[in-house]
C-alpha cells in the first residue's frame, strides 16, 4: 500500500544554489543572510521586526522569556497543539493553564479562556490550529480587558489571514516554525515576529546568550566589550539556512495554493464517506491548511480506522 507521508518539503535546484553560495562564502552563520531573511519575512507579513532562530520551539521560548513574568504566573493556552507550546511556559518557570477548544475549528474557545483567568494570569498563548486563525478579535478583547500579553503560536499558519490581514500583525509576538513539515523550511528554524521595538531588541539579545551587542556593531566601533544582561541561550540560525528560507519564502504563495488545491480534492472525494466530518474554513479567514483533520462519528473506532 502507498503511504502518504505526513509532510514533504519541496526543495529545488534554485534553493540549493542559494545554500551552496553561502557555504562557499566566508560567513556561514549570523551574517548578512539572517538579516535578509528577517527583512523578507517582515516584507511578506507587513510587520516591523523579525528575529530568526534555530527552531519554532526556541522562538516560543524567547518570546515567553521576553515578557519577564514573575515566577509562578499563569499562562493560558490550548491543550490541542504540539507539546512545544505548553513546554515554553514551563521552561520559564510559569504555569500552563489549559482552556478547552471549539469543536468546529479546534481552536481555543474564548469563553473557556475567560473562565480560566485568575489573579495570577499574565499571558495567553493561542494556536492557529491547522492553519486557521483563531477568533483573534475576541481573544484580543479579553486580553485588553484583563491586561494580558498575547503570543500567537502560528507555526501552522504562515501565510494565513484574518479579515484580510496577515497573521503576524495581531499578537504582541507571533511564532513561526520552518521545520520541513511546515509551509516553508530551513531544515530546522523558526522566527518571532513583532511590531514592538523593545520586544525585538530583547529577542535578539536572548537568542545570542543574552549578549547586549551584536558582533557587527562591536567590530564597527572597534569595541571589544559587551555585557551579558540575561540568561540567554544559543538559539542562532545559520546563514545557509537563512539563504534557504529566503528562497523558500518566494514560493510560499505557490505552496499555499497547492495545499488549497489538495484540500479541495480531499473534500470532494471524502464527502462521499458518510462517517466523516470534514474540516471547514470560516469566511473571515484565509486558511493556511497545514493539516487536514477529520472527525469520525461514533460508529467507527479511531484506532481501527487508522
Ligand atoms: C511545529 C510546531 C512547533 C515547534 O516548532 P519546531 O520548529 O519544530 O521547534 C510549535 N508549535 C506548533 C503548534 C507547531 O506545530
Amino acid at each position: 500500500m502507498d503511504q502518504i507521508p505526513y509532510g514533504m518539503q519541496c526543495i529545488t535546484d534554485d534553493d540549493i544554489k542559494e545554500v551552496v553560495t553561502v557555504l562557499k562564502s566566508n560567513w556561514i552563520t549570523t551574517g548578512p543572510k539572517v538579516e535578509e531573511f528577517e527583512k523578507s519575512l517582515c516584507k511578506y507579513i507587513g510587520c516591523n521586526f523579525a528575529t530568526a532562530v534555530n527552531s519554532g520551539t526556541s522562538a516560543l521560548d524567547i518570546a515567553v522569556q521576553t515578557l519577564n513574568l514573575e515566577k509562578g504566573s499563569e499562562v493560558i493556552t490550548t491543550p490541542f497543539t504540539f507539546a512545544a507550546t505548553a513546554n515554553s511556559i514551563i521552561y520559564n518557570n510559569l504555569t500552563p493553564v489549559f482552556a478547552d477548544i471549539e469543536k468546529e475549528t479546534r481552536n481555543i474557545n474564548p469563553n473557556e479562556l475567560m473562565e480560566k483567568i485568575t489573579e495570577k494570569t499574565k499571558a495567553i498563548i493561542y494556536v492557529d490550529y491547522a492553519g486557521q486563525p483563531c477568533d483573534i478579535n475576541e481573544i484580543k478583547k479579553i486580553a485588553n480587558e484583563n491586561g494580558l500579553f498575547l503570543i500567537e503560536d502560528a507555526c501552522h499558519a504562515l501565510g494565513s489571514k484574518y479579515y484580510g490581514k496577515n497573521v503576524g500583525n495581531f499578537a504582541d509576538m507571533t511564532i513561526f516554525s520552518f521545520h520541513p513539515v511546515k509551509h516553508i523550511t530551513t531544515g530546522e528554524g523558526g522566527a518571532v515576529i513583532t511590531n514592538n521595538s523593545e520586544f525585538d531588541r530583547e529577542l535578539k539579545i536572548l537568542r545570542n546568550h543574552g549578549i547586549d551587542k551584536d558582533l557587527h556593531k562591536r567590530q564597527a566601533k572597534m569595541d571589544y566589550a559587551y555585557d551579558i544582561r540575561r540568561l540567554g541561550r544559543n538559539y542562532r540560525i545559520t546563514d545557509f539556512q537563512s539563504a534557504l528560507g529566503i528562497s523558500q519564502l518566494k514560493k510560499l504563495d505557490g505552496f499555499l495554493n497547492k495545499r488549497l488545491k489538495l484540500v479541495e480534492l480531499y473534500s470532494k472525494r471524502l464527502s462521499e464517506v458518510d462517517f466523516l466530518e470534514l474540516p471547514t474554513a470560516k469566511s473571515s479567514v484565509k486558511h493556511a491548511w497545514h493539516i487536514y483533520t477529520i472527525l469520525l462519528d461514533k460508529q467507527i473506532d479511531r484506532d481501527e480506522f487508522f
